[in-house]
């Protein structure tokens, strides 16, 4: 064990510490109470056996001092006792000493008490590993979920928001905009004629026009504005304190961003998208603006796409 040896005796301090030594334990010896604290905050023991009467830090109050610190709290301490009386040994118990040895020091005794201390030291050490090992745990547990919860609301294709948050998070703003009084604007926008490039070019290629398309919005966007993905070819954009003057501008703005930033690819016809935006009224419910937004994006297509509609 690593054992620290606080005693003002030199010569007990020398005959110990070469017996315990030889029993194989590491040691470390200091004169009293004050250097042994300095000792400890240096390099922590496992054990420390400590004489009572020192000068100027006796050991009652060495080890009332480390059982009020974290440090100390769970060292384990030896007494070496003279001719205490019960009361002296039932306060040295109360300062918080696990046990105590008579002076003179029988050597025997004292390794068998210091053969009992290790066995509990060890079943404290292993528990501190148990505790340390499950944190570790938690904290990798917690970190997964956070994932899982981001994956959950991610899509996959784009990494925009998938719908789930889109509606979670209107949720949200909404009710954010009514209690501070605030305007609050969604739009819906959908590609254009977008089956047309899954004909002519695939699947994939449609979906590298999904994932351009995503980061232009993206790019657009405000950082207070949130994109969505809604479904398949179709982004929900919700922006904040955004009344329908400044909705019409910000779709508008993506409108032209969409078409003037063509992706790599020989499209069959240049790729554009239509917008429906709606302006929250007061007391309006998530549920009837979007479909006030999807109403107005069907005015977009029918009057020809590539287009804004403000709902009425
Ligand atoms: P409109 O201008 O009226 O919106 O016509 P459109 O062709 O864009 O609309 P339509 O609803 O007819 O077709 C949408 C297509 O989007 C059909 C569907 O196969 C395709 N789509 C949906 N999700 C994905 C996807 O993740 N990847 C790809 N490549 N295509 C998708
Ligand atoms: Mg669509
Ligand atoms: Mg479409």
């Amino acid at each position: 064990m690593k054992i620290l040896l606080v005693d003002d005796d030199a010569m007990l301090l020398l005959r110990l510490s070469k017996q315990l030594k030889q029993a194989g334990h590491q040691v470390e010896t200091v004169k009293d109470g004050k250097a042994a604290l300095k000792k400890i905050l240096e390099c922590p023991p496992q054990l420390v056996i400590t004489d009572w009467h020192m000068q100027p830090l006796d050991g009652l109050t060495l080890c009332r001092t480390l059982r009020d610190s974290p440090l100390g709290e769970s060292i384990y301490v030896i007494m070496l006792t003279a001719s205490e009386t019960e009361d002296e040994l039932v306060r040295a118990f109360d300062a918080g000493i696990d046990d105590y040895v008579t002076k003179p020091v029988s050597l025997r005794v004292l390794l068998a008490r210091i053969k009992s201390a290790q066995r509990i030291v060890s079943l404290q050490e292993a528990l501190t590993r148990e505790h340390a090992a499950l944190e570790h745990r938690a904290r990798e547990l917690e970190l997964l979920n956070r994932k899982l919860e981001q994956l959950a609301h991610t899509d996959f294709l784009t990494g925009l928001p998938n719908r789930r948050y889109a509606i979670e998070r209107l949720n949200q703003e909404l009710a954010e905009s009514r209690r501070g009084g605030r305007p609050l604007s969604v739009m819906i926008l959908d590609l254009d004629h977008f089956k047309r490039i899954n004909d002519t070019l695939g699947h994939e290629a449609g979906d590298r026009v999904l994932v351009h398309s995503a980061r232009i919005l993206r790019e657009t966007l405000r950082s207070c504005d949130v994109a969505c993905r809604f479904g398949g070819e179709e982004f929900l954009v919700i922006a904040p304190d955004t009344d329908s003057h400044d909705g019409k501008r910000l779709a508008e703005r993506l409108c032209h961003a969409i078409a003037a930033n063509q992706p790599e690819l020989p499209l069959p016809a240049p790729l554009t998208v239509s917008i429906g935006l709606a302006t929250a009224s007061p007391g309006e419910d998530v549920k009837t603006l979007i479909h006030r937004a999807d109403v107005a994006l069907y005015h977009s297509k029918e009057q020809g796409r590539n287009r804004v509609t403000a709902a009425a």
